[in-house]
């Protein structure tokens, strides 16, 4: 086993050269909603670093953006899958960057540019741990990377990837993109899975063209159609009105509920941040935490319809539109969810609203008492001291075809993620120094992982 103090000197040895080789990806615009020419460069650029390290470098491309794909073998006889992604958001609005989002700088300690956050700095500071360890010595797990290249535009081929690549995906444990990281007291977190996401758009269309609202007394009205099909859907209190939605909703175990307890809802600093009155069904303080993961939620996102100008437009709208975001838990499905959806509206008199469109990925969680997870707990106290951990995470990702389907434990590992990296937004940056750790972090993780 290779020391962490020579694992520490050779990283610090290198520092400079790491931050400029990850501000060189960043350079990139591998924006996958412009595209497959947008994303490509940095894809061939990877494979070339990946390529460096092993002859196994293949393209997993499944009629989407293509994934890359690069196994490492190691030593010992444990193998462990590494998900990043190599694609970005767009850059809008431009204006707010105060300087251009592919020209990364660095600024007070801080590397600032699009995806250098998320999440081009899992994918280089894996990169850096495997030079690391390569140089030093040997790698003692098998590393099976999977860098894909269409996150951020909802993972529609991944399922498919994940499903035609099963054996060559297999792995004793997953290391996912780093998540939150750091909370706002600096504490590190560690979460072991995601929620689901059912995004559907509502339509209604109850006359060939807008009237004069004088004809209201006759006409029907698709404004007040699709208020009333959103208002049967829930009420304030999120209490969803499909029938079948709770079914198959898991409730927290105790371990659940233990985890929980050591996250603090910061319930005041959001008031003031946010400026609520009460949260919804006014949760004692120690409830807010379960609340918040363990309530799947029904989300009006928008609503278009009739005249918003200025003054008064006297109009009787033809049409009226609606998106709606559905938060799924472990182990509701999205597409019972919108079967359930259009039952409602079919049976609650809501039978002329269209689901025009929709879009899924379903909830996953893995058990927080797994090896990779014990690993990367002991790993990530030796360095940052005793992490909060989250049975799952608030928002969602592609997990589910990695932990339900091919079955692989996963956890989402401290990266550099903090409250104020301005991921998807403009100004993204990340501290130098939480990438410094990153890289030392990896290294400790594979070294107990293939001991193992
Ligand atoms: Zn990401």
């Amino acid at each position: 086993m290779i020391s962490a103090s020579a694992v520490d000197a050779y990283i610090e040895k290198n520092s400079r050269r790491f931050v400029d080789e990850l501000k060189e990806l960043c350079a990139f615009p591998s924006i996958s909603n412009h595209g497959h020419d947008a994303v490509k460069p940095a894809r061939d650029w990877l494979a070339n670093r990946l390529g460096q390290f092993t002859n196994k470098v293949e393209t997993f491309d499944a009629g989407g953006m293509p994934a890359l794909y690069a196994e490492v073998p190691g030593s010992g006889r444990r193998k462990l899958l590494l998900y990043q992604h190599y694609d970005v958001q767009p850059v809008d609005p431009i204006d707010l960057w105060n300087s251009p989002p592919f020209e990364p700088v660095e600024k007070d300690g801080r590397i600032i540019a699009r995806g250098v956050a998320d999440d081009k700095s899992d994918v280089m500071a894996r990169i850096h741990a495997l030079e690391t360890l390569k140089h030093l010595g040997e790698v003692p797990v098998t590393l099976r990377f999977l860098v894909e290249g269409e996150e951020e535009i909802g993972s529609k081929t991944f399922e498919k990837i994940a499903h035609q690549h099963a054996d060559k995906l297999s792995a004793d444990g997953c290391l996912w993109e780093s998540g939150t990281s750091f909370d706002d007291a600096g504490r590190a977190t560690l979460q072991f899975g995601c929620r689901g996401l059912l995004y559907v758009q509502l339509r209604v269309k109850m006359l060939d063209f807008d009237q004069h609202s004088g004809f209201a007394s006759i006409y029907p009205s698709a404004a007040m159609y699709m208020i009333g099909a959103l208002a049967s859907l829930r009420d304030q209190d999120m209490n969803i009105n499909l029938e079948g939605f709770y079914d198959k909703v898991v409730q927290p175990t105790a371990a659940d509920r233990a985890m929980m307890a050591t996250i603090d809802p910061e319930v005041e600093k959001r008031r003031q941040l946010i400026g609520f009155e009460k949260l919804v069904r006014t949760p004692q303080e120690s409830q807010v935490i379960e609340q918040m993961l363990f309530t799947p939620t029904c989300n009006v996102a928008g609503v278009t319809t009739g005249y918003q100008g200025p003054g008064s437009k006297t109009v009787l709208p033809a049409e009226a539109t609606a998106k709606l975001d559905f938060r799924l838990i472990p182990d509701q499905d999205p597409n019972d969810v919108l079967a359930q959806l259009r039952r409602h509206l079919d049976t609650h008199g809501f039978e002329k609203v269209e689901i025009v469109w929709s879009d899924a990925e379903k909830p996953a969680r893995s058990d927080p008492a797994s090896a990779v997870a014990k690993t990367v707990i002991e790993c990530v106290t030796d360095l940052y001291g005793t992490p909060i951990l989250w049975p799952f995470m608030p928002a969602t990702g592609p997990m589910h075809p990695v932990v339900s389907d091919l079955g692989i434990p996963t956890v989402l590992p401290v990266g550099v993620g903090r409250p104020d990296n301005r991921i998807h937004a403009p100004n993204e940056n990340i501290h130098a120094a939480d990438y410094i750790n990153t890289i030392r972090l990896m290294c400790r993780v594979w070294e107990r992982f293939g001991a193992g």
